[in-house]
């Protein structure tokens, strides 16, 4: 396993320096050696793949289904993608047709932002980092990316990995925590995204106002689930437990809370025990069934708020702080006041609040910030459509729990508190991408245009 190492913070401003002149070199303004870059990035997830199963499973105790299903097999796809429409996004394009303009070829020139910083969280290291990083590579940026210290095999890798397969005056990783990030978000860069909390994403976007680097934030929050008695019971349970037990929670879409009516809360419960007992038929600590939690600290956030809840604990329950093993724990009767429903959970844990009426439950998630996504499980159009029709999130869907990041073709955002701005696919080249317009103008213009000169005659305004 490589070894974990801070760059030191007096080398940050020299990577910085290097990277743009690697910029004006103009590499990158070759879009066949962006695609070659890309396909280097390909290579080195294929070949390495074995290598971040094992830094996953180091970092994360994650199972290697999960670490192909939401990562490597998965991000190979995406990043291949791009590979193959690089040469359509970076196109330059004409403007649409217009009688007055024609003549002056208006047209959008793609441009890259230049030097760009993608500072990336723990829980999904290559889909949070080597995505983003493919994105501004197809738009011909140069890059530093800053993985999480909470994962230092997998931080360490990507250290060890990234010289060796990409162009070093166009890549980099640094690696650091709080002083190392601190330092590079005093430089200029052309844009930042950060993926992470709302607490260090209002740092990031008060350090990038400084510059007025422009910044995409990709936050969290709390994203409720909706079940309405007139749903497919069995899926529902399965997709809303696996969709919270995967990662160990630890998914920014993850399901956070259920709103359900109250009479409904037993039925559903019963449905949990079932679908538990069908994924974890050795328990949920068998090995290689669940994903740990990241660090000790995120271990007693999580237990402690079990601790504190005064809900009623139907399933799971388990911890182990040795193993920072949290079992999937499904809690009934939660109250609006409760620890549980007092951040985001960030772990396995289930709360249950149940409400008297729907419009309780609409009323509530109104009440607090804009979740990242909003869940309704439901057979029935109307209750789909009024959980669309009155509340705001970054997503929204129906019968269905997490994977929707992945989906080809979705922008992957938030909306207010839970992020701004989108990525993934053709929208994460859009968010590094400068939309250079341009007119080139032939002098028989003049012929047409010259009343726009002085002197401006009394004959020239009236006509
Ligand atoms: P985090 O905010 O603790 O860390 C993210 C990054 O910020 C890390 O690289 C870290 O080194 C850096 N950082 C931490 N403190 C900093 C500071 N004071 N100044 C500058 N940089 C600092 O987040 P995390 O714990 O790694 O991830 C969990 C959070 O990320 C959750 O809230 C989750 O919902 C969110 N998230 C969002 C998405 C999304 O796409 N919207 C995806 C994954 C995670």
């Amino acid at each position: 396993m490589s070894k974990f190492e801070f760059t030191p913070i007096e080398e940050i401003d020299k990577i910085h320096a290097e990277l743009k002149a690697g910029f004006y070199s103009g590499k990158l303004k070759d879009v066949a050696y962006r695609k070659y870059q890309i396909l280097q990035l390909l290579y080195l997830l294929k070949d390495n793949s074995k290598r971040f199963e094992e830094s996953f499973a180091s970092d994360l105790g994650r199972p290697p289904l999960e670490s192909q299903f939401f990562e490597i097999a998965s991000c190979i796809g995406e990043i291949y993608n791009y590979y193959k429409s690089v040469d359509k996004w970076a196109k330059p394009e004409r403007a649409p047709f217009s009688l007055l303009w024609f003549p002056m070829r208006p047209t959008i020139y793609k441009e890259p932002k230049g030097v760009v910083l993608i500072i990336a969280p723990f829980n999904y290291p290559i889909f949070l980092s080597l995505l983003p990083l493919a994105s501004a590579i197809a738009a011909g940026n140069t890059v530093v990316l800053k993985p999480s210290e909470s994962t230092p095999a997998t931080s360490a890798l990507f250290a060890e990995l990234f010289p060796k397969y990409l162009d070093n005056d166009l890549v980099r990783v640094v690696n650091g925590s709080v002083p190392e990030t601190t330092r590079l978000l005093e430089l200029p860069w052309g844009h930042i995204l950060y993926t992470g909390g709302g607490r260090v994403g209002r740092i990031v976007a008060t350090a990038a106002a400084k510059h007025l680097t422009p910044v995409t934030l990709e936050l969290g929050g709390k994203s409720p689930v909706f079940v309405d008695p007139k749903c497919d019971l069995k899926m529902t349970a399965r997709r809303i437990l696996w969709g919270k037990a995967a990662n160990a929670g630890q998914t920014c879409v993850a399901p956070d809370y259920i709103i359900v009516p109250r009479s409904f809360q037993d039925t559903l419960i019963k449905a949990f025990k079932e679908a538990h007992d069908e994924f974890y038929p050795d328990g949920p600590k068998a090995p290689g069934q669940m994903s740990r939690l990241v660090t000790p600290q995120a271990f007693a956030r999580v237990s402690g708020l079990l601790k504190n809840t005064k809900g009623t604990v139907v399933l799971g329950g388990e911890t182990d702080e040795a193993t920072k093993f949290i079992a999937p724990t499904v809690i009934k009767d939660v109250k609006p006041d409760d620890a549980l429903m007092s951040e985001e959970i960030f772990g396995p844990l289930l709360p249950i609040m149940p409400v008297d009426s729907i419009d309780e439950g609409i009323a509530y998630v109104n009440a607090h910030d804009h979740p990242l996504a909003i869940y309704a499980f439901t057979n029935d159009e109307q209750f789909k459509m009024k959980i669309f029709n009155s509340t705001q999130s970054g997503s929204a869907h129906v019968n269905e729990t997490i994977i929707h990041p992945g989906a080809e073709g979705l922008p992957f955002g938030g909306v207010g508190p839970s992020g701004s701005g989108y990525h993934t696919g053709k929208y994460g080249f859009d968010i590094f991408t400068h939309l250079r317009s341009s007119l080139h103008s032939p002098g028989w213009v003049d012929a047409l245009m010259s009343f726009r000169y002085p002197p401006y005659t009394a004959a020239k305004i009236k006509s």
